[in-house]
């Protein structure tokens, strides 16, 4: 607290991360970064743009990863939008896309950055209760709205809706943005990304920090119609020309092209998270159907806090979230195969005591 702080920022409540302590022998498992180092190709990449020009600003329209992206995902370069990770791109398509008279809608477990920007940008909102099931009723967004913006598979609970359901959506709400955040579609979701040819008013966001294992490099990207696109654009060209560096340009683009490392580090975390569901599973927790690199669960037990304070104390991290209806779940990554062990290891100390 400072007199010298504007009265927007006294006003601020902002997005707390998930810790990065450095302990040694921790066991991560609270912010869904990938377990393994992305492909040798993406650091020789990074490395070889950083011993090139870093006194040169980087191409402030990123073309070449743009239109790596757009090859990518049969999708034109002036439909894709990059920026400094999805959380940058979707700061400013809260900007430029979702703050309207009518309120934004959006699920009341979600993504708990979104009523961050909500306040940052001043954008009325309201937020749709998820089912008995935590999970997201598309029907239930059928009602007077400014815009939408859902997770798809939604976090924390990792639960996915199929892609019939988004056009659900898309033809119940044709006249109001509507912003799909695919940050863990990679892991057993379906991408609304055909449906954009078709929809004006969709934008998908994407990111390289989970499936890609890139946390550390920060890239996020959106694919939309090309007026959408032209909006992200103008609230960056306002922000900052360079959101992304020369060796984070460079190394993107070097993941994209190595799709067989993708594919084998996400059917490695695919056949991890099985074990896992069924370890949780085997210990007496219950375990939503996840989509995604973590799974969301509870033991009948235990109140989620207490039990991650306890494993806290076994140094493993997982992500517990003090909120209505989901204070006694856990979100835990899914670890290497190592990082699943010692979880179930530790977990079987805890409920044994
Ligand atoms: C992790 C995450 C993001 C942010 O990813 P970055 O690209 O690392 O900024 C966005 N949305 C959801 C739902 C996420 O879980």
């Amino acid at each position: 607290m400072s007199r010298f702080w504007s009265a927007t920022t006294h006003r601020l409540e902002p997005y707390v991360p998930g810790e990065q302590p450095r302990i040694a022998g921790l066991i991560k498992l609270n912010t869904n970064e990938s377990p393994f180092e992305p492909s040798p190709a993406v650091r020789d990449a990074i490395a070889a743009a950083a011993a090139e020009s870093l006194r040169l600003y980087p191409d402030p329209a990123a073309t070449a990863l743009r239109e790596a992206l757009a090859a990518h995902h049969g999708v034109r370069s002036d439909e894709v939008f990059v920026g400094n990770g999805s959380d940058e791109v979707l700061a400013h398509t809260f900007a430029a896309l979702l703050r309207h008279e009518r309120p934004l809608l959006f699920p009341d477990v979600t993504y708990s950055f979104y009523p961050v920007y909500c306040g940052l940008f001043g954008i009325a909102h309201e937020t749709v209760p998820l089912d008995e099931g935590l999970r997201i009723r598309v029907d239930d967004y059928r009602r007077e709205a400014g815009a939408v913006i859902l997770a798809n598979p939604n976090a924390p609970t990792g639960i996915a809706l199929d892609r019939k359901s988004i056009a659900a959506l898309l033809a119940a709400q044709p006249d109001v943005p509507v912003v799909i955040d695919e940050a863990y579609v990679d892991f057993g979701g379906e991408t609304a990304i055909p449906l954009v040819a078709d929809h004006p008013n969709l934008l998908v966001v994407r990111t390289m920090s989970k499936s890609r294992a890139l946390a550390g490099l920060r890239v996020g990207y959106a694919i939309g119609d090309r007026a959408l696109i032209e909006g992200l654009t103008r609230v960056k060209d306002s922000f900052n020309s360079y959101p992304l560096g020369r060796p984070a340009q460079a190394g993107a683009i070097a993941s994209i092209a190595d799709d067989e490392a993708f594919r084998r580090g996400v059917a490695t975390i695919l056949a991890n998270r099985e074990r896992m569901r069924r370890g949780l599973d085997e210990r007496g927790f219950e375990v939503l159907p996840s989509a995604a690199n973590f799974v969301f669960a509870r033991h009948p037990a235990w109140p989620g806090a207490a039990l991650a304070a306890a494993l806290r104390e076994r140094a493993v991290l997982v992500r517990h979230f003090a909120k209505p209806r989901i204070a006694d779940f856990l979100r835990i990554t899914v670890g290497s195969g190592e990082e699943v062990a010692r979880l179930l290891s530790e977990l079987d100390a805890i409920l044994r005591a």
